[in-house]
């Protein structure tokens, strides 16, 4: 993390007050994907960044019901610093502002398990290979309770069903920094998406948990609760949070503007070999709670299958191409990514996948130019479409028994999240789902 000297300490503090801030609230993201944050009075901005402030290890093993997985590493014993970026701070207006932190150790050590540090070494590792990533990302969220007669996907009515809401959310992105691209109904009853515009894999996860704070906060004021579970009712269609990433090395894409499919460069395709080779043991790192399965399903747009195609939105790896329809450029979206992960280890491990693929050269498989639930068994074969974990066991046991899981993520990260989600299958695995949508609804909401 960026450590500021005093006296830009003092400067940024001073800038807070003077905006007439009062309340400066830090968050992380625990493993089962929940938001926590510890918060201090404007003046004391520095100490929050410098020395930061107490978390027990436990916060960690949260669970998304307030259970506690104690493991061996992570008990009642110990103390970590929660560390607000103060180079990331956003004013929220109305006396609030907000940061991004990171977990230290009582030495200022950067701990192990904190998510945004180990996505800031991936960050790290893309520059040292003289490569840059853009990731953008897609929220989707339920409002509750429901507006109007009915709720067309895509409808313009629907919209203005909660026009006062999105305005101003709108109002609030542009206040805080946010760079919303587009806003639209999605297809399931009140369900709405933003996107918000690729920026440097740090920043876009930083987005999505501002984003996700933004529209909680500005739900409360329209009596609107909103729900960012991967399956806010069941039977319903499910919430993604999909996340769209761009690669380049020395300024070259390297998805566009080659001689592969699609202007594919060897590189680029490289890197989607990697991503897709290892969607299925990395599954519960990208969709992983006990509600995710039920949103992860063929038909569901949700990209149940491993494999990638051409504007494929039922391949969990979409090429989306160079066109001048796509001022981006080109990009890969992820879509089996649902809002019960933590963006930071998403984020890092998407990348880290494609690097993967990039350091070995991996092959890249036949596209899939179909919905991959209808391939014959020879072309599943041909393309490699490999059906990703359609359990939440089967998701955790292929993480537990994944050399790279353990690789990418750490000893610590891993313990972390096996712990809390193993919670989560002890408890509410096999269980009237309607019931189980319906208790954590609100569980991954600011
Ligand atoms: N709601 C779908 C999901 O759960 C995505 C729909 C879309 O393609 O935007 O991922
Ligand atoms: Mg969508």
């Amino acid at each position: 993390m960026p450590v500021l000297a005093d006296e830009e300490l003092a400067t940024a503090t001073a800038r807070l007050q003077d905006a007439g801030i009062r309340l400066l609230s830090g968050s992380v993201v625990d493993p089962a994907g929940v938001i926590r944050a510890k918060h201090v009075p404007a003046r004391r901005a520095g100490a929050f960044h410098a020395h930061g402030m107490g978390a027990s290890p436990s916060w960690n093993v949260f669970c998304v019901d307030n259970a506690i997985a104690f493991t061996p590493r992570f008990g009642v014993v110990g103390d970590m610093r929660l560390r607000a970026d103060l180079t990331a701070v956003r004013v929220l207006g109305d006396g609030l502002a907000w940061a991004p932190a990171e977990m230290f150790d009582q030495d200022a050590a950067p701990a192990p398990v904190c998510t945004r540090g180990l996505l800031r070494r991936t960050a790290a590792r893309l520059t040292e290979q003289g490569l840059a990533a853009r990731v953008g990302c897609e929220l989707e969220m339920v409002l509750t309770p429901r507006h109007g007669p009915g709720w067309n996907a895509y409808g313009l009515g629907a919209l203005l069903d909660v026009e006062a809401f999105v305005l101003d959310l709108l109002a609030a992105a542009d206040r805080a920094g946010l760079p919303v691209e587009q806003v639209h109904a999605e297809y399931g009853d009140s369900q709405l998406e933003i996107s918000i515009a690729p920026s440097d894999p740090l920043t876009a996860a930083d987005h999505v948990v501002l984003a996700r704070l933004l529209a909680c906060r500005v739900g409360r004021r329209h009596d609107l609760a909103v729900s960012f579970s991967p399956l806010p009712f069941a039977g319903g269609a499910g919430n993604g949070a999909h996340q769209h990433l761009s690669l380049t090395r020395d300024g070259q894409p390297l998805l566009s503007g080659g001689t592969g499919p699609h202007g594919l460069t060897d590189g680029g395709g490289a890197a989607i070999g990697g991503i897709v080779a290892g969607l299925p043991e990395l599954t519960a790192v990208f969709a992983g709670s006990v509600l995710s399965p039920h949103r992860l399903q063929p038909g569901h747009w949700s990209g149940a299958f491993a494999c990638w195609g051409w504007e494929n939105r039922e391949a969990a790896v979409r090429l989306c191409a160079e066109t001048p329809g796509n001022p981006h450029g080109a990009s890969v979206e992820l879509k089996c990514i649902d809002p019960s992960a933590n963006p930071y280890l998403a984020t890092a491990v998407f990348v880290e996948l494609a690097l993967d693929g990039l350091a070995r050269g991996a092959a890249l498989p036949p596209e899939v130019t179909v919905a991959p639930d209808a391939l014959t068994p020879e072309e599943a074969a041909r393309t490699a479409a490999v059906r990703l974990p359609a359990d939440q066991r089967s998701a955790l046991e292929m993480l537990q028994g994944s050399e790279p899981a353990r690789r990418l993520l750490g000893e610590e990260i891993l313990e972390a999240l096996t712990a809390v989600r193993r919670h989560e299958l002890d408890t509410y695995g096999g269980h009237d789902v309607d019931a189980v949508a319906e208790q954590l609804r609100y569980a991954w909401s600011v």
